[in-house]
């Protein structure tokens, strides 16, 4: 018996014993194409010479140095890398482990924000319905999640939820997607207006969502009216970029593609590509500077923060990204797998939606198309897909519709950006072969 606390505790798993590019192997030697990235991680593939020398070269020279006592020179490059890079209006990065921490900093950042200011009032965080921001306690309150939260409610953190920004199941026959959009603006500022503008103390969204609705990016011009509204309102604007950032969409930041600036940006998987466990929250200046003239000092803190060889990890990585000028090539191999998915699954009676940006892609099943009705969440139809592609090679993401029916289940496809044209066609055959066994056992 394995004494490891694993997810699933009576479930067996294969041992992951390596990787070759986008590809993992077990230990019984048998090939599986990442075309999920694990999470949305992998965007290197498994084996980068020049990462693992980055690591090697870290380790032997400075493993860790505690950020109480030392800055360290990876984290001050890769630092300065972001930030020269990001949405101008950000200016400093606060390194974490992953993402679930790099969301606890940023509400916990945003809190001592208002505190400072004087404005103790301000605590009301509100975030969107089927949101996954993280499964820590104050990560798992913001989610919208049915499913994630129920058994741990009541939350210790006041949240109110919004309607995402779901085109495919709740953009209105005949209304335009700038209609749309401004739809749920307006429901956002009601909201707003509910609590009282005085007590709101951030909005909480991921730009294109992953985990919990499969590569859905909003309406255009939707963020450009949050924005306003929250500057309006004095509220603070966190976008969660831990899955959709750095670069999975096409751009280092999915924002960049709203034209928008957040005041507080989370990354995490990307950034390190899963070499090292790494996350980071990236802070505005105003914000920066609120603290630095008040208490000078974020009240916040864990022994990993600023982990020097994932520092030195997650700059190889994003500087193999940019050499290697990879973000066009995620561009142009997501409208590669975007036009193969059409091809394939368009006329699919169980596929009712096939969306996403760059290397996230999303695709909805659904019992019947013309209802978009969901297939019953208690047939758990996205766990026997995963398992059936896992016995095809295949490693792709899929997860269940929410509880309350207001989604289906989707497929999340987020591979390394490494990949070869031809292995979009593998990733599409054997996706194709793992529904047509799936669906005919039903
Ligand atoms: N935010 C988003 C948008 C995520 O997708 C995730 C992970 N799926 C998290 C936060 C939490 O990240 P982690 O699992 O690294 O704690």
């Amino acid at each position: 018996m394995s004494h490891v606390f694993h997810r699933h505790l009576e479930q067996h798993y294969p041992t992951a014993v390596g990787g070759e590019g986008p590809y993992l192997i077990d230990a019984e030697g048998r090939r599986y194409l990442d075309a999920c990235g694990g999470a949305a991680v992998s965007c290197l593939g498994h084996s980068d010479a020049e990462v693992i020398e980055a690591i090697r070269e870290q380790v032997g020279r400075l493993a860790y140095a505690h950020t109480s006592f030392f800055t360290s020179e990876p984290m001050e490059a890769l630092a300065d890398f972001l930030i020269e890079r990001a949405p101008s209006g950000l200016s400093s990065v606060y390194f974490v482990s992953g993402g679930s921490e790099a969301v606890e900093a940023a509400l916990k950042m945003a809190r001592q924000y208002f505190l400072e200011r004087g404005e103790p009032q301000r605590k009301h965080l509100i975030a969107r319905r089927q949101s996954y921001h993280g499964n820590t306690l104050g990560a798992l309150a913001t989610g919208g999640n049915t499913w994630r939260r129920r058994q741990f409610e009541p939350m210790l953190v006041e949240v109110s939820h919004v309607s995402p920004c779901y085109a495919y199941r709740d953009q209105a026959p005949g209304e335009t997607p700038e209609a749309y959009g401004e739809r749920l603006a307006a429901e956002l500022e009601a909201e707003i207006e509910r609590l009282g503008p005085e007590t709101v103390m951030a909005f909480v969204a991921e730009p294109v969502v992953g985990a919990t609705l499969g590569a859905v990016p909003a309406v255009p011009g939707y963020f450009k009216r949050v924005r306003e509204i929250c500057d309006r309102h004095g509220i603070l604007l966190i976008l969660d970029e831990v899955m959709c950032g750095m670069g999975r969409t096409g751009s280092l930041f999915a924002a960049e593609q709203e034209g928008v600036v957040p005041d507080l940006t989370t990354i995490a998987k990307g950034l390190g590509g899963g070499y090292q466990p790494i996350g980071a929250t990236l802070v505005s200046e105003r914000i920066r500077s609120a603290i630095a003239e008040g208490s000078g000092f974020f009240q916040h803190g864990h022994t990993y923060i600023g982990h020097a060889t994932a520092c030195a990890a997650a700059l190889a990585v994003q500087r193999a990204i940019e050499q290697r000028d990879l973000l066009s090539r995620v561009r142009q191999l997501g409208e590669g797998l975007q036009q193969r998915l059409v091809d394939r699954f368009a006329d699919h009676p169980h596929v009712g939606d096939i969306r996403g940006r760059g290397l996230f892609r999303g695709l909805e099943l659904v019992a019947e198309r013309d209802g978009k009705t969901p297939f019953d969440p208690s047939r758990k139809l996205h766990a026997e897909i995963k398992r059936t592609a896992m016995d095809e090679g295949l490693m792709c993401y899929p997860m269940g519709g929410t509880i309350d029916g207001r989604s289906g289940d989707h497929i999340l496809l987020a591979p390394p950006f490494i990949l070869e044209p031809y292995q979009l066609d593998e990733i599409v055959d054997k996706l194709d072969i793992s529904l047509k066994r799936v669906f005919e056992r039903r």
